[in-house]
């Protein structure tokens, strides 16, 4: 058994529905913690500092990536948002299994740093879902909207470089379906590293008759 946790990055369109199955993921399942980002972005309403996001200015953002205070950060629609390192680290060491909710550059930073990040991608069933989920939330101009539709159209070009795309239709199943991954991941012999190397002395020393 691997005892420390994995890292498992969680991206999508924005209005994909990522919000939503995190926090289920979260309410059913008690190995997963949630690393909370910091950005530059103004709270919507009824968002919470330290709860949604640590809201910050550009100045103290600036001052995190000096200290090297994130182990990803990117620029988003003209905020920054990255993601603190100290949470992640202790918690990935107390074997749980850290969900990062970022977008893709982030998402490729971190699996270049940690190449056993599992890289999930969220997507609705259609381009024409995702249009009307941005626009029932409410919260974002027609302008806002239509930039959040163009970066997804960017976005797309990089879902090959993702390990699963996994379709939000029916939010219960694709809750089912992302710790159904996330549980197979861990048995994938780039994250069993300890056991292979248990495996090869044990073997080893059986094979020279010790
Ligand atoms: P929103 O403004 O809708 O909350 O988030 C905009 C985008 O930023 C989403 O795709 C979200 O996943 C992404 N995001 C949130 N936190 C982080 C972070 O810490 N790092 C990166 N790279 N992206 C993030």
């Amino acid at each position: 058994m691997n005892k420390s946790g994995i890292l498992v990055v969680i991206s999508g369109f924005s209005g994909a529905g990522k919000g939503t199955l995190v926090r289920k993921l979260m309410e059913k399942y008690d190995n997963y913690s949630l690393s909370i980002s910091m950005t530059t972005r103004k709270p919507r309403d009824g968002e919470e500092n330290g709860v949604h996001y640590f809201f910050v200015d550009h100045r103290k953002f600036e001052q995190t990536i000096a200290e090297d205070g994130l182990l990803e950060y990117a620029s988003y629609l003209g905020n920054y948002y990255g993601t603190p390192k100290e949470y992640v680290e202790k918690q990935i060491a107390e074997g749980k299994d850290v969900i990062l909710e970022i977008e893709v550059q982030g998402a490729l930073q971190i699996k270049k740093k940690f190449p056993n990040t599992l890289l999930l991608f969220v997507t609705p069933p259609s381009g024409e879902e995702l249009y009307n989920r941005l626009t029932s939330r409410n919260t974002e101009t027609n302008e806002q909207i239509m930039g959040r539709i163009s970066r997804a159209s960017e976005e797309v070009e990089w879902i090959p470089k993702y390990d699963y795309l996994v379709i939000n239709d029916k939010i219960e199943e694709c809750v089912e379906s992302l710790h159904n991954i996330i549980l197979s991941a861990h048995n994938a012999p780039i994250r069993q590293q300890e056991l292979i190397e248990r495996l090869k002395n044990e073997l080893d020393s059986l094979s020279k008759g010790e």
